[in-house]
């Protein structure tokens, strides 16, 4: 009977229990140790209350051999202690943890997650951060506390220029929706994409170009070598005046100190922050009382765990099955 080994701080009982259901040949373990930490995407979700819960968890070493882990973000050393481990599946669409050195031993591989839940989430998010700042609504609220009837001139979605950095499973789905609402959308990644409606841009080279007098920018990149501190001093100045940005990817991908000097200058009008290189943001932060900062405790898509263990039950019925594994990463890439 192959075993499963539940590696998650965050209701792990709730995981095993719907894994059970969902697979029931399998002999599924528990096993706090070894997690660091389940900031972030980890899913809130879904959850049971797991207080009492006794006997469950224990250390990794006395595990044995497991054929695969269900992790969020393991101590380097938890995952080379298991024997016969032959892939890791993470909870979170965002892997860079597990690319640091001694976390996932060599040539085990990584599958990140993919599943509707992060992805309707993701776009959910996005959507209310965008249109809040289409429609003027804080503007007005503004307004209405200082007790003024002023009308704003108010655009149509096709009069404002948007452009989603990373057109994968999260931007290109918040990108073709964008599109279909109205907004003159454009992508940037390494290959070029065909999405109806929107314009693609690709390559490094083309960054600039892609940003060039949009009025948001939205960032769903993964957090890699080549993407850390990617929206700098540069880029902002490349935006139209006033623009929004929009960062859900990670808080490596912008320097901070852009950010702020692009909101004091007027270049930004506002930045909605979802992620931070700290999490929680360090209260001596000046992203917590920037008047243009608007900040959500990382919360754009978290894991929902019935749709994030259907789609790693899925997999590991195909791969049981001899179908390839989905959505490895390429450690090579980063992603
Ligand atoms: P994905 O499917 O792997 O898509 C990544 C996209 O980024 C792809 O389009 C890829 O281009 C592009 N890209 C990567 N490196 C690039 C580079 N150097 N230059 C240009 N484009 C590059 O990832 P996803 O599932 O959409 O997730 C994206 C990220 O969202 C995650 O990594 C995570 O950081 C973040 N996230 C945040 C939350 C939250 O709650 N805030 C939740 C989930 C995920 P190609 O298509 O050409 O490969």
């Amino acid at each position: 009977m192959k075993k499963i080994l539940v590696m998650l701080k965050s209701n792990p009982e709730h995981w095993a229990e719907q894994l059970r259901a969902a697979l029931p040949g399998h002999d599924i373990l528990l096993s706090a140790a070894g997690e660091v930490s389940t900031a972030g995407e980890v899913g809130a979700i879904g959850a049971v209350d797991t207080a009492g819960a006794a006997g469950t968890a224990g250390a990794t070493g006395a595990i044995g051999e497991v054929d695969y882990a269900i992790v969020s973000k393991p101590s380097p050393g938890a995952l080379a202690s298991l024997q016969g481990l032959k892939v890791v599946f993470s909870v979170n669409a965002g892997i860079e943890a597990l690319l640091e050195s001694g976390v996932v031993p060599d040539g085990i591989p990584i599958v990140r997650m993919v599943d509707s839940g992060l992805a309707e989430g993701m776009l959910e998010w996005v959507l209310a951060a965008t249109l809040v700042w289409h429609r003027n609504l804080f503007a007005y609220r503004e307004r209405q506390l200082s007790l003024e009837w002023a009308p704003m001139q108010e655009l149509l979605a096709r009069d404002r220029r948007v452009c989603v950095l990373g057109a994968g499973e999260l931007g290109g789905r918040v990108a073709a929706t964008l599109a279909q609402i109205g907004f003159d959308t454009r992508t940037w990644s390494r290959s070029p994409k065909q999405i109806a409606g929107v314009a693609s841009f690709h390559g490094a080279e083309a960054i600039e170009e892609s940003a060039g007098s949009c009025d948001f920018l939205i960032n769903l990149l993964p957090l890699t070598a080549a993407t850390e501190n990617i929206i700098d001093h540069r880029l902002l100045a490349c935006l139209g005046r006033q623009a929004v940005l929009i960062n859900a990817g990670r808080g490596g991908h912008i320097v901070d100190q852009a950010v702020i000097d692009s909101l004091d200058s007027g270049q930004l009008r506002a930045a909605v922050l979802d992620v931070f290189r700290d999490e929680p943001l360090p209260l001596s932060h000046p992203f917590w009382r920037h008047p243009g900062v608007y900040l959500t405790p990382h919360v754009a898509a978290p894991t929902h765990i019935a749709t994030a263990l259907a789609a790693i039950a899925g997999n590991i019925r195909g791969f049981e099955a001899g179908a390839p594994l989905l959505h490895v990463v390429d450690r090579a890439r980063g992603y």
